[in-house]
C-alpha cells in the first residue's frame, strides 16, 4: 500500500488490484452473481449499508467538502435508499427474457428472444462531486444485472472513500464487489486492465483517457461527463420563482454539481429586475444574521486549494461585474456570486465553471440566448423558463442538450425512471433506473431454428440458379412509397 501524498488515504498496491480483478473474475465465471434471489440479497445489504451509515456519511462529506447535512441527505442518502428499493422492486422484471419485436414467424415459430446476461465484471470510476450517488447508483444498476463490480471512488474525497472501503466487505460479498483505493497511477493501472463495462464519470479530459484505454480492449464505455448548462430566462416566466429555482440549483454543494446552472441568459431590459429577485432568494435562503460563509451551515468548500485558486483567479480574470457576493474565504469556500454584464467571450464562458458563480449574459432575444447555447459544446442540460409553448418548441427543435428541463433546475434527477445522460462533449450512454440495469446487460439474442422447416430453405442453397437468383431479388424490389 502506498500513502496518498494529499492526505492519510492508504492507495492499494498494483498487486492487489490486480488480485482484486482476478477475485471478481473467478466469481463471475463461477455463475455466482447470477441467480435472482443472491442480486435481491446483495441489493438489499447495499440499501441496509447506506441507512445504517446515514450520519457516517454525512460525517465523511462533512469532512472532505463540508457538504451541509440537508444536501447529502437529500441528493446521496436518501436518493438512493429510493433508488435501490426501486431497483429490488423491480430487477426481476427487467430480466425477463423479452421476446423480440419481430415478424410474427420469427417469434412464434423461431421463438426470437432477448436473454438478460451479465456482461461480466465491471468498473465504476466516480469523482469527488456526490462521491456516494455517483459511485453507488451505477453499483445497484451492476448488481441487478449480475455483474461483479469494482468501484473507484476518488482520491479527492478520502474520508469518504475510506469509509466505503471499510463498509462494503461488512455489508457486500466481498468476492464479488471491492472498492480500489487510489489516484492517477492507480487508476491507470486498473483501465489497463481488460473489463467488460467501464462506467466513468467525471470530466472530458479524463473521459478521453478512459475512453481510449477501454478502445484497447473493445470495452464498452459510459461516459457521464459535465458542460456548460445554461439557464434561459424567458421575459413571461415569474423572475421571483426562477431566480429562486436557479438559485437554488447554483449553490447545491457550491455549484460542483455536473447539473448545476452555468450561466444565465437574460433579456437585456430584463437583468435587473432578474438579479433584483436574485437578491431576494439570496435573502430567503440567509435571512438578516446567517451568512453563506460564516453562518451555521456555510455552503459547501472548494473541494481543494488547486480549484480554490482556479476559482479566484478566473473571479479576478472576468470582465463582468460582481453584483452579489463574491466573497472569498481564503482556500476554502466562496459565496454565491452573481455576476452581470458579462460578455460571451468572458473566461467565465469558457469552461464549465463548476463553481458557486452565475455570469449572467444580456441577450437581444430568445434567437440570440439559442445562438450562443448553441455556438458551445452540447450541454448536459438546458434549463428553459417560459410558459410560451412556442418558445419550449423552439428549444426543443434548435438546440441540443442531454436534457431539458422547463421552469426548474435539477429536478430531472429524482426522476428514477427517465433516462440520464449527455451527447458529444457531455459524455454518451444513458443511465438511471432500469436504464443503469440495460448498461450492464448483454441482450443475447436466441432463435431456434425447426428442422422441420427445412422445405422452406432449398432456395438459399447452392446450386445457385436463375430462379434462386429471382427469389432472392425479391426483397431489393420492394415498392417504396412515394415521400
Ligand atoms: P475527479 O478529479 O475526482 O476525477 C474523477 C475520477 O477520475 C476519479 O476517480 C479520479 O481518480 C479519476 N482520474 C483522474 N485523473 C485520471 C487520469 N489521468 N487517468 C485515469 N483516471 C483519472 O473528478 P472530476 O473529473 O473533477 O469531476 C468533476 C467533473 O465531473 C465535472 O466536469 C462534472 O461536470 C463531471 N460530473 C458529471 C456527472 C454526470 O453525471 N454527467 C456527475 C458528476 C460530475
Amino acid at each position: 500500500m502506498s500513502l496518498d501524498s494529499e492526505s492519510t488515504l492508504v492507495f492499494h498496491t498494483m498487486e492487489e488490484i490486480d488480485q482484486t480483478y482476478a477475485r471478481l473474475t473467478k466469481t463471475f465465471q463461477s455463475g455466482a452473481t447470477r441467480p435472482l434471489e443472491y442480486r435481491r440479497r446483495q441489493l438489499l445489504q447495499l440499501a441496509r449499508m447506506i441507512q445504517d451509515n446515514h450520519t457516517a456519511f454525512e460525517d465523511a462529506l462533512i469532512a472532505d467538502l463540508n457538504k451541509p447535512r440537508v444536501e447529502t441527505t437529500v441528493s446521496e442518502v436518501s436518493h438512493l435508499v429510493t433508488a435501490v428499493l426501486y431497483a429490488v422492486a423491480n430487477f426481476e422484471e427487467w430480466a425477463l427474457p423479452q421476446p423480440c419485436e419481430t415478424k410474427e414467424a420469427w417469434r412464434s415459430s423461431w421463438g426470437a428472444t432477448l436473454y438478460k446476461e451479465p456482461k461480466g465484471v465491471v468498473l465504476i470510476i466516480s469523482p469527488w462531486n456526490y462521491p456516494l450517488v455517483l459511485t453507488i447508483n451505477p453499483l445497484i444498476g451492476a448488481i441487478a444485472a449480475g455483474c461483479p463490480a469494482v468501484l473507484k471512488p476518488s482520491e479527492l474525497v478520502p474520508t469518504f472513500t475510506q469509509l466505503l472501503a471499510d463498509l462494503f466487505p461488512r455489508y457486500l460479498d466481498p468476492d464479488a464487489y471491492a472498492v480500489v483505493k487510489g489516484g492517477v497511477p492507480e487508476t491507470t493501472h486498473a483501465l489497463d486492465l481488460r473489463w467488460d463495462h467501464i462506467f466513468y464519470t467525471g470530466n472530458s479530459r479524463v473521459g478521453r483517457i478512459v475512453a481510449t484505454a477501454a478502445g484497447k480492449h473493445l470495452t464498452p464505455v459510459t461516459l457521464e461527463l459535465g458542460g456548460k448548462s445554461p439557464a434561459v430566462i424567458a421575459d413571461d416566466c415569474d423572475f421571483d420563482i426562477a431566480a429562486r429555482r436557479v438559485l437554488y440549483g447554483k449553490i447545491q454543494n457550491a455549484g460542483q454539481l455536473c447539473v448545476a446552472p452555468d450561466y444565465a441568459l437574460v433579456l437585456r431590459d430584463k437583468v435587473d429586475a432578474f438579479v433584483e429577485s436574485l437578491r431576494k432568494a439570496h435573502d430567503e435562503f440567509w435571512p438578516e444574521g446567517d451568512h453563506p460563509l460564516t453562518g451555521s451551515v456555510p455552503i459547501s468548500n472548494i473541494v481543494n486549494p488547486r480549484h480554490h485558486a482556479r476559482l479566484v483567479d478566473l473571479l479576478n480574470r472576468t470582465k463582468g461585474k460582481v453584483v452579489l457576493g463574491g466573497e472569498i474565504h481564503k482556500d476554502k469556500s466562496i459565496s454565491p456570486t452573481i455576476l452581470t454584464g458579462v460578455p460571451e467571450d468572458d473566461v467565465l464562458m469558457d469552461e464549465e465553471n463548476f463553481a458557486p458563480f452565475l455570469p449572467i449574459v444580456a441577450v437581444d432575444d430568445m434567437d440570440h440566448a439559442m445562438r450562443i447555447v448553441n455556438s458551445k459544446h452540447i450541454p448536459l442540460v438546458i434549463y428553459l423558463f417560459t410558459n410560451q409553448e412556442e418558445l419550449k418548441d423552439k428549444f426543443l427543435e434548435r438546440t441540443r442538450s442531454g436534457q431539458l428541463v422547463l421552469n426548474d433546475t435539477i429536478m430531472q434527477l429524482v426522476v428514477h425512471e427517465m433516462p440520464f445522460g449527455g451527447q458529444g462533449e457531455s459524455g454518451y450512454g444513458m443511465w438511471f433506473g432500469k436504464t443503469t440495469f440495460d448498461v450492464f446487460t448483454h441482450f443475447r439474442g436466441v432463435i431456434n431454428v425447426p428442422t422441420a422447416h427445412e422445405p422452406f430453405f432449398q432456395s438459399r442453397y447452392r446450386p445457385y440458379t436463375q430462379d434462386k437468383y429471382e427469389w432472392a431479388c425479391g426483397p431489393s424490389r420492394a415498392k417504396i412509397p412515394e415521400a
